[in-house]
């Protein structure tokens, strides 16, 4: 089909003579196929119909609704997360914070902080929020640290969930965490214990990009290196971050190149500040060191540009999308498993009364039917899941089941 062809999907009911059974008059059946009927239009006037602006239609309406975007983000404190943040959506979201001091942080568990900010630009509405994490990977033990951060990302799926099985689902408001930004240090050698337990307490729920904070205190050379052996724990330890999705075969070269980049470019290396310096004549965020400036969007100095671009202006939908598709579509399938196994559990319990002293539950065809669909829709969630994230690998597709 050429580009710019229309055609119709058309619905019909025809007999299926072809059909084993259609040879017997008494099971020629009406079957609905559907059909696709490719129509050439000339593209004249006369022949418009009108949904060419079905796009412009929905992204009137997708303006008019705003956008939600969640950022989580996970790392010890002193990281340079607020900073990050802050040079990400040129705001200042952290004013007021207390830094807590030693004897606090021994004692604290970790808290979920969030933060909701409302930027326009072009006249589309984003309302972003930043769930942070005080106090994660500070105390001597680190266990509560993940289950924290796991417990706020179920919890938001279970609100949605909950929100969307009632009958109000006008006004829903998406709290879902779709994407956790790692934070590693630039000291660590790779990847360390609490990182591995953290990303596999969240890989399956969250898309989860890694960062190397303050890589300016490292050479290019150790930048190299940390990002080699992370790559190298993620695919030992078999943890799923965010993989970015095929570029279409038809978009420009420029795009494609820029894809090829921001995908060789992961884990980022990023640099922050607060302090916008001027660098010959260019007022620049940077940080300024006795010996140069490090410029925070130079490609040279750091991948800071990459990560917002992938972050904002090209892979913010997607992250949202495999939020939606994968991993709350897992969440989803566990909880409707759950229940209906609750059912019928219940439904058992009720014919064991009745039934009085004759103690075996006698399944239904209904309830084997249920059972088996519950089965099938779990299966094909985790398969799909995988399959969206995994490269064919035979080895692995046996431990991620
Ligand atoms: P948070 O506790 O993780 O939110 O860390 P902050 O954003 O408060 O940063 C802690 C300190 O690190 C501050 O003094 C920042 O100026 C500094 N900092 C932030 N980002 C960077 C960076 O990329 N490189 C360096 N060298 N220092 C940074």
């Amino acid at each position: 089909m050429e580009k710019g062809d229309s055609y119709a999907i058309v619905d019909l009911n025809i007999c299926d003579k072809d059909s084993e059974k259609a040879d017997s008059p008494d099971t020629l059946k009406k079957i609905p196929l559907t059909t696709v009927i490719k129509i050439q239009r000339d593209r004249g006037e006369r022949d418009y119909i009108g949904f060419a602006t079905l796009p412009e239609q929905v992204h009137r309406k997708s303006v008019k609704r705003g956008f939600d975007f969640t950022l989580m983000v996970v790392g010890e404190s002193g990281l340079g997360k607020s900073t990050l943040i802050n040079s990400l959506f040129l705001g200042d979201l952290y004013k007021n914070r207390k830094i807590s001091d030693v004897q606090d942080r021994i004692e604290k568990t970790t808290t979920i902080e969030k933060k909701t900010m409302e930027i326009e630009e072009r006249g589309v509405k984003l309302r972003l929020t930043i769930v942070d994490t005080p106090g994660f990977g500070d105390a001597i033990n680190c266990e509560d640290s993940w289950r924290v951060c796991s417990a706020y990302v179920d919890e938001q799926f279970r609100q949605y969930f909950t929100d969307e099985s009632g009958l109000n689902r006008r006004h829903m408001q998406d709290n879902r965490v779709h994407c956790c930004l790692y934070f590693v240090p630039p000291w660590a050698h790779s990847l360390r214990q609490v990182d591995l337990e953290m990303m596999r307490r969240l890989h399956r729920k969250v898309n989860i990009v890694v960062v190397i904070a303050k890589a300016d205190s490292l050479t290019a050379a150790e930048v190299k290196r940390l990002k080699t052996r992370i790559l190298n724990d993620l695919d030992e330890y078999q943890i799923q971050v965010y993989q970015f999705p095929e570029c279409d075969s038809d978009e420009d070269e420029e795009f494609k190149q820029q894809d090829r980049e921001l995908k060789a470019a992961a884990p980022f290396a990023v640099v922050a500040s607060d302090t916008v310096l001027e660098i010959g004549g260019k007022r620049v965020r940077g940080r300024q060191y006795p010996w140069g400036i490090v410029d925070v969007e130079n490609p040279r100095h750091s991948d800071f540009t990459k990560l917002r671009t992938m972050l904002i202006s090209t892979h913010m939908q997607d992250l949202k999308d495999v939020t939606q598709d994968v991993h709350y579509e897992n969440f989803r399938a566990q909880c409707i498993s759950q229940i209906s196994q609750h059912a019928m559990r219940e439904r058992g319990k009720l014919k064991r009364d009745s039934m009085g002293n004759n103690t075996d539950v006698v399944f239904t065809d209904t309830d084997r039917l249920l059972l088996q669909k519950d089965e099938e829709g779990y299966r094909g969630i985790r398969h799909s899941t995988y399959a969206r994230h995994v490269n064919s690998n035979a080895t692995k597709t046996e431990s991620f089941r």
